[in-house]
């Protein structure tokens, strides 16, 4: 969309909208085209009774959810029936009753890159993304133990992911498939995260910097010419040698996990990155059914306004026109936050929120949220 076409649209959308109004409760209401839809991201508690679960999506529907996006693959257990993970319990194949049963729709989130399943680190350690340094991801992780991403261009990796892939799409009544994780490490993290971990990335350095194994810089070759390891002094300044990473991605999206993913009516979104150059995640160009970018300002030591500003960028960049769901992170907003961060939202043209996450959804919030509702 053209970005004057864009501002006509927030200033009509702004016209229109009551000061405060929270969570859309019906499908009626559109933004940009799109039914409003508000989600809620659930990292699941092991063995919890499933009337608890009930307890909860009855709320959820109060609350003015459509939709609960469930962590049921995390890089190492499945929580639903695989022929070739660890399963813990069959969680997912109960939510999607559950689902049903409520009118919440289910989707199943999964980790997509990393792969912290001992047997993969190691049978196949060439699954495992390298460094500007040489050093494998599965050794080497950065940052934190976790961060053991695969490599994008390796086929193994694309058959290890499909195979998953291919395992939720299978099971019926599942409503999506929401991927994670779906990207390279962070060559530079967010801003407020570098105190954290005790570093200064002011450019692009080797370590963080993915991915440099044989594959990769042969593929590269083959098209270029370069060896980005040998050849080029400052791989960082290279464009062409960035637009590879971002293609490499995109490839496995589009051409494997879509296709893998998109059966039997599923819905197949993703959460995503504001900053999507320091991971690799070129999204714009994704065929996917909707984004839920994750705005989560405090990471970017910026403003409630900060969240409209990025939207109104990312929506008008996408390829292909499809809902963008405002990912907001609860533990840094406050109930009245909460209602000015979705306003600014919907304004800048998000189809809903995405709440990150269920277990920082005080009661407080709630009450907010219900009271907003009942205002209306
Ligand atoms: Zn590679």
């Amino acid at each position: 969309m053209e970005r004057r076409r864009f501002i006509k649209n927030i200033g009509l959308a702004g016209a229109g909208m009551l000061a405060g109004s929270y969570l859309l409760s019906s499908c009626q209401e559109k933004s940009m085209g799109f039914p409003i839809k508000n989600w809620v991201w659930i990292t699941p508690e092991a063995n919890l009774p499933m009337d608890t679960w009930k307890e909860r999506f009855e709320e959820l529907k109060k609350l003015g959810m459509h939709g609960a996006i469930v962590q049921v693959y995390a890089s190492h257990h499945a929580m639903y029936g695989s022929d070739f993970l660890p399963v813990t319990e069959p969680l997912l194949e109960k939510l999607i009753v559950l689902g049903k049963e409520t009118g919440v729709e289910v989707h199943a989130w999964m980790w997509t890159m990393p792969n912290n399943n001992p047997y993969y680190i190691e049978n196949h350690p060439e699954f495992y993304a390298v460094n500007g340094l040489g050093q494998p991801s599965h050794t080497h992780p950065a940052y934190v133990g976790y961060y053991r991403f695969m490599c994008p261009n390796q086929p193994g990796v694309r058959d290890f992911i499909v195979r998953n892939v291919q395992t939720l799409a299978s099971m019926e009544g599942l409503d999506g498939i929401h991927f994670d994780y779906i990207r390279l490490p962070d060559v530079i993290i967010a801003e407020a995260l570098q105190p954290v971990y005790n570093i200064v990335q002011d450019r692009e350095y080797p370590e963080y910097d993915y991915c440099y194994c044989q594959v990769c810089r042969d593929m590269f070759r083959e098209q270029s010419g370069i060896d980005p390891l040998k050849d080029l002094e400052d791989p960082s300044a290279s464009e062409q040698w960035r637009d590879f990473r971002y293609h490499s991605v995109t490839r496995l999206v589009n051409q494997h996990l879509i296709p893998a993913a998109r059966v039997n009516g599923k819905k197949v979104t993703a959460a995503v990155f504001p900053n999507w150059e320091s991971v690799r995640q070129q999204w714009s160009q994704w065929d996917m059914d909707a984004y839920f970018p994750m705005l989560y300002h405090n990471f970017y030591n910026a403003s409630l306004g900060w969240i409209g500003e990025n939207l109104a960028t990312q929506i008008a960049a996408l390829k292909n026109p499809v809902p963008v769901y405002s990912g907001l992170f609860l533990p840094s907003l406050t109930p009245e936050e909460l209602l000015e961060a979705t306003e600014i939202s919907l304004q800048a043209g998000a189809s809903g929120t995405a709440l990150f996450a269920l277990n920082h959804l005080s009661d407080y919030h709630k009450t907010t949220i219900l009271n907003n509702l009942s205002n209306k």
